[in-house]
C-alpha cells in the first residue's frame, strides 16, 4: 500500500485545508484509514462467480419482485398509484444506471492517438464529475475527481477519461478502491505509471445519517510513476488549486 495515499480531511466548510500545499504534503505522506466502516478492501470489486449468469432484464425482473417486498415489508400500500411503479423503477435504475459499472461489458473502449504535438508536460483534467454509491449503505457519493497523466508517447481522448472515472464510480463502491481502480486503468490504457487520481467527494451517509455531519468530505490520492517526484506532485496540486 505504498503506493496509496488516502487523506481524509474535515473542517468546517467542507474544503479541505486552507493554509497551503505544505501542510496537505504532510498530511498526504500517510494513508489514513477512514472512520464510520468505510474501511479500506481489495482492489477488486468483490464480485461473485455467478454475476453475469442473468441478463440484465431478468436482473430487473428479480430485483423488482424483492424490492417490492422490502416495500411491503415495511408497511406501504403499493396499491397506492405513487407507489406501484417504485419496484420497477428502482431496480431498473440499479442495473441500468447507478451500477451499470459492474458489468465489464459496459466498460469503455479506449482510443489512443500519438501523441503528434510531443506535448511531454502533464495534462490535468480536472472537476470530472463523480456520482458514485457507498457499498456500505447504497447512499450516494458525490463529488469530482481529478486526473493527470504524461504522455509515454500516446494521448487519450478527454471524454475518455471522463468515461473511465463515471465507469467504475457506477457501482457499489468505497472511494479508495474507486481511486486506485480509476488510476489502474489509466495506467494499463496509457501504457504508462506516470499518472494521478485525486478524488474528492461528500458522502451521503455520512452527512444524512449517523454522525449526521454536513461538512465533512473526503480526499483519496493515488500517485504514481513522476507524480510520486514532489515538484511534479506540487505542480499538479497547484493546478488543481485543492
Ligand atoms: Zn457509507
Amino acid at each position: 500500500m505504498s503506493n496509496k495515499e488516502i487523506l481524509k480531511v474535515i473542517n468546517g466548510n467542507g474544503k479541505p485545508l486552507k493554509n497551503g500545499n505544505d501542510h496537505l504534503q504532510e498530511m498526504i505522506k500517510g494513508y489514513i484509514v477512514q472512520g464510520d466502516e468505510h474501511v479500506g478492501t481489495s482492489i477488486e470489486t468483490p464480485l461473485r462467480a455467478d454475476a453475469f449468469e442473468k441478463s440484465d432484464s431478468e436482473k430487473i425482473a428479480v430485483i423488482e419482485d424483492k424490492f417490492r417486498d422490502i416495500m411491503e415489508i415495511m408497511g406501504l400500500d403499493l396499491n397506492d398509484d405513487s407507489l406501484r411503479g417504485t419496484p420497477h423503477r428502482v431496480a431498473k435504475m440499479f442495473v441500468k444506471e447507478i451500477f451499470y459499472g459492474l458489468n465489464p461489458a459496459n466498460k469503455p473502449d479506449i482510443s489512443l492517438f500519438e501523441n503528434k504535438f510531443k506535448y511531454n508536460e502533464m495534462l490535468v483534467e480536472k472537476d470530472i464529475r463523480v456520482n458514485s454509491f457507498c457499498e456500505h449503505h447504497f447512499l450516494p457519493v458525490q463529488g469530482k475527481a481529478h486526473v493527470a497523466y504524461i504522455s509515454s508517447g500516446e494521448v487519450i481522448g478527454l471524454s475518455k477519461i471522463n468515461r473511465i472515472v463515471d465507469y467504475f464510480a457506477r457501482r457499489p463502491q468505497v472511494q479508495e478502491r474507486m481511486t486506485v481502480q480509476i488510476a489502474g486503468e489509466l495506467k494499463k490504457a496509457l501504457k504508462t505509471d506516470d499518472v494521478v487520481v485525486l478524488v474528492h467527494a461528500k458522502h451521503l451517509c455520512v452527512s444524512c445519517r449517523g454522525i449526521n455531519d454536513d461538512n465533512s468530505t473526503t480526499v483519496t490520492t493515488e500517485f504514481s510513476g513522476r507524480f510520486k517526484e514532489q515538484h511534479v506532485r506540487q505542480e499538479f496540486l497547484k493546478y488543481i488549486k485543492l
